[in-house]
């Protein structure tokens, strides 16, 4: 587990990331808050459709028409406001702050050009390294990622390399620009459970020896509860859970959470094969007035179907919390209704203000 020195190197206060079709407006990511201190890994976590990914790409700035970032999102990278960056700044925030690393290596990597091609393209480009300098640090790239014969592999192609292999020369590729902040999105889903586990314990080696922050983006609790400092649970567009990793899997609290954990495969359940939560994530395609989990909630009650719950805080401490009109425990249900009307974020989408 990592180190953290608890200062926000990236702070994400009310994103709202909205797609407009003709016939709907997709509240992809509904008004999240969170920090990624330096040093550590932070996680989001949740199924396909719960806005992981556009969370990650809101970051990065690659939220193209006809989504847009409402105004009033806030995304501070190192004390500077990326929401108001140029296209031409942005560039250079991911070419050398913040390294992306996809699910699929091959978005990643162009099939027409060597290995070494690329990450010395990339070392010229964002560091102005060239010649047989830009060689010799392409190895030690390529070393540093745990490719055996580097100097040799560079000459090859993408498709001389394994799944595996690809995605460590992706993260040598970003490596190379000196990020000091990576966003990873589902690196592992296309490996096989071993060659997962490796570029887990990569991403762990890196971080120490370069104290990297890592916002980690996966659909699986087991991959989360493995490389997660602090661990934010996403479900249509809304955070509904966020603590520390120790505490969410010891106490989980949302009901959507605790099913989350249901599906990790542990010794229970490989006679049954692997648990599913039951329905899908719904598009969030209008306002929450309502809890969106309640038609898969097992313990829903009348009040979740006219109540927005909002993050209120949940067990000991001030960094365990949960959406969930359930909590704060020991209060009255109208008690409970109330904590979470003075809790609730302000929004730009539904006022008619921020995206005009
Ligand atoms: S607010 Fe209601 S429906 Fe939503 S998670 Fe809590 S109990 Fe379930």
């Amino acid at each position: 587990m990592a180190r953290s020195n608890a200062e926000p190197i990236l702070s994400v206060r009310n994103l709202q990331t909205v797609f407009y079709t003709e016939h709907e407006t997709i509240r992809a990511v509904d008004n999240i808050s969170f920090d990624v201190n330096r040093g550590e890994t932070v996680g989001i976590v949740g199924e396909s459709g719960s806005g992981k990914s556009v969370t990650a790409r809101s970051i990065m700035g690659m939220i193209e028409s006809p989504g847009r970032i409402l105004e009033g999102s806030s995304i501070e990278f190192e004390g500077r406001e990326l929401t108001e960056l140029t296209n031409e700044e942005y560039r250079s925030v991911r070419g050398s702050g913040i390294g992306m690393v996809f699910q699929d290596p091959r978005n990643s990597l162009n099939p027409v050009y060597t290995i070494g091609n690329q990450i010395k393209e990339s070392l010229n480009v964002n560091r102005g390294i060239t010649g047989a300098e830009a060689t010799r640090e392409a190895i030690s790239l390529l070393e540093s990622v745990g490719i055996p014969d580097a100097e040799r592999r560079l000459s090859e192609y993408p498709h001389e390399f394994s799944g595996g292999m690809n995605q460590r020369a992706v993260i040598a590729m970003m490596l190379a620009c000196e990020p000091e902040f990576l966003i990873v999105d589902e690196p592992t889903t296309a490996l096989d459970v071993t060659i997962q586990a490796q570029i887990l314990d990569l991403l762990k080696e890196l971080q120490e020896e370069r104290n990297l922050s890592i916002l980690f983006i996966t659909h699986d609790m087991g991959v989360i509860a493995d490389i997660s400092d602090r661990v934010n649970v996403m479900y249509a567009g809304q955070i509904v859970e966020k603590a520390p990793v120790e505490s969410l899997f010891a106490n989980p609290q949302h009901p959507y959470t605790e099913a989350l954990i249901e599906t990790i495969p542990g010794e229970e359940t490989r006679e049954e094969g692997l648990r599913t939560i039951e329905g899908e994530v719904p598009t969030p395609n209008e306002p929450a007035t309502y809890c969106r989990f309640a038609p898969r909630c097992p313990k829903a009650f009348d009040a979740c179907e006219t109540n927005p719950p909002a993050n209120v805080p949940v067990g000991e401490g001030d960094e365990h919390f949960a959406a969930c009109l359930l909590y704060p425990e020991g209060l009255s249900e109208a008690e409970r209704l109330e904590r979470h009307r003075e809790h609730q974020p302000r929004t730009g989408i539904d006022s008619g203000g921020a995206d005009e």
